[in-house]
């Protein structure tokens, strides 16, 4: 081949590789690739889930957490999130919102509909009073519009009274062509049962109530849920426990894979609508 030839033929390969007018810096959204993060935030649940220029974040973590969970949505290259969700009124979810809020341009903003005298939730309602957001009442039936390919559902709460605070978090069931994904935030045995007697929980990921505690992920839950894979969101040596023994033996004897941020990190999934993959 002539020396000219070969020259043609490598810069149709430079042109084919780099073609003109590709900003090689940018770093371009992969288009309908669902990712889900389990944001390592200590004793505390926050979970960011986007796909395309769309996002969900369910809690953000305890006052604690605030640098991480901050710097961890910007990493991600997050300007606006389009839906928040405060699942429920406790510290070791809400207790970074303020600062999320002040942070972020926020489109719509989630939480069941329960109040509390403590400061972080007082200074939640503050911050969103400042950007004029309402709070969207969160309970069984509403759906959160994320993107035309992702359902994204709230399952409970179903009643409006409960004696416990836990028992009033926004469960989130999302799903993606075939998986689904259950988020539980502290939901605890009572509700699991109402939830099971009401819906089809099956489910590729499940996100385990209240960190893993054994008031939640009931045998019969785990029956009707039946995840190949489970999340505890949980501090290391937590004062807890979580995720308890009996739990994780549960989940042993179903051979139900845990990952558990507390040994894990931060821990992310990639569903692209064909197949899912840990990507972190
Ligand atoms: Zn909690």
């Amino acid at each position: 081949m002539k020396r000219y030839n070969v020259l043609i033929l490598l810069l149709s390969i430079l042109i084919v590789l780099f073609p003109f007018g590709t900003d090689l810096k940018s770093n371009p959204i992969e288009k309908g690739i669902l990712k889900i993060h389990f944001i390592d935030v200590g004793q505390g649940d926050s979970t960011l889930i986007t796909i395309d220029d769309k996002s969900l974040l369910i809690d953000s973590g305890g006052h604690a957490a605030s640098e991480k969970v901050l710097s961890y949505l910007k990493k991600e290259g997050i300007k606006k999130i389009t839906h928040v969700v405060a699942t429920h009124p406790h510290e070791d979810h809400i207790g970074s919102m303020e600062l999320i809020i002040d942070n972020f341009k926020i489109e719509n903003f989630w939480a069941p509909k329960v109040t509390s005298n403590a400061s972080y939730y007082n200074r939640m309602i503050k911050s969103l009073k400042r950007k004029n957001l309402k709070i969207n009442v969160a309970k069984e039936g509403k759906i959160i519009n994320l993107h035309p390919k992702v359902k994204c559902e709230i399952l409970s709460p179903i009643k409006d009274n409960y004696d416990n605070l836990n028992n009033y978090s926004a469960v989130i069931k999302l799903s993606y062509n075939k998986f689904n994904f259950l988020f539980m935030g502290d939901a605890e045995g009572p509700v699991e049962g109402e939830l099971t007697e009401r819906n089809d929980l099956r489910c590729d990921i499940l996100k385990l109530g209240h960190h893993g505690s054994n008031t939640s992920s009931s045998e019969k839950f785990l029956d009707s849920t039946l995840p190949q894979l489970a999340i505890a969101s949980c501090g290391k040596n937590n004062n807890f426990g979580h995720p308890n023994k009996k739990v994780i033996n549960r989940l042993e004897n179903k051979n139900i894979k845990l990952y558990r941020t507390d040994i894990h990190g931060d821990i992310v999934f990639g569903c692209d609508g064909k197949s899912l993959m840990k990507i972190n």
